[in-house]
């Protein structure tokens, strides 16, 4: 389905911005593509898929991230039309827990919970992040993390930008 991204991840925010306040944490909306409303940057996605994507990244930000922490979701550009690698970046970012360096390496595999979850006894299978990963490679596009114990996580994904065919031979 070929959806116009920024409002799609702004349509997401507000559906999600009420219950995440109500636990405490501040939560805000950046758009930082500077996309215009007549230049939406379309992205050919399965809308339930992303939408799982992107509530599973909030909510681990959500149960890793002490009730006075801030959660962002940001929407960025990356690459540019005319080299054919125009795509979309998302990014949650939490001032939560943070991750261990040994475990950044396994957080997206199956089944995989930091030793800080253990410990915190913080409910999850393990499952939500190995299940975005395979979501968003099917969708071409990556998933990473960077992190730092006790100051916070930063997941970002990409997804590839559908080109305009039409108008991108009138620029020829
Ligand atoms: P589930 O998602 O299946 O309910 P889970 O949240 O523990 O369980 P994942 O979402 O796959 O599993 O995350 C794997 C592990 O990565 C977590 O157990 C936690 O240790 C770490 N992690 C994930 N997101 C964050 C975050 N935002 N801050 C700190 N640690 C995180
Ligand atoms: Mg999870």
């Amino acid at each position: 389905q070929a959806v116009d991204s920024v409002a799609f991840c702004r349509s997401l925010f507000e559906k999600l911005e009420l219950p995440i306040k109500q636990e405490g944490h501040s939560f805000a909306f950046i758009d930082n593509t500077g996309s215009q409303a007549d230049k939406p940057l379309i992205v050919w996605i399965d809308v339930v898929r992303i939408e799982q994507v992107v509530m599973n990244l909030l909510f681990n930000a959500q149960k890793f991230t002490p009730a006075s922490g801030s959660i962002h979701l940001i929407v960025e550009k990356y690459g540019s039309l005319e080299k054919g690698d125009l795509g979309l970046k998302v990014k949650v970012r939490d001032t939560g827990n943070g991750i261990d360096d040994e475990d950044i390496p396994f957080v997206f595999d199956r089944f995989y919970r930091g030793r800080e979850s253990h410990k915190s006894r913080s409910a999850g299978t393990g499952l939500g992040l190995a299940i975005c990963k395979e979501i968003i490679e099917h969708h071409g596009g990556t998933i990473d993390v960077e992190s730092k114990s006790g100051k916070g996580s930063t997941f970002t994904f990409t997804l590839p930008v559908m080109v305009d065919m039409e108008e991108g031979e009138e620029d020829v």
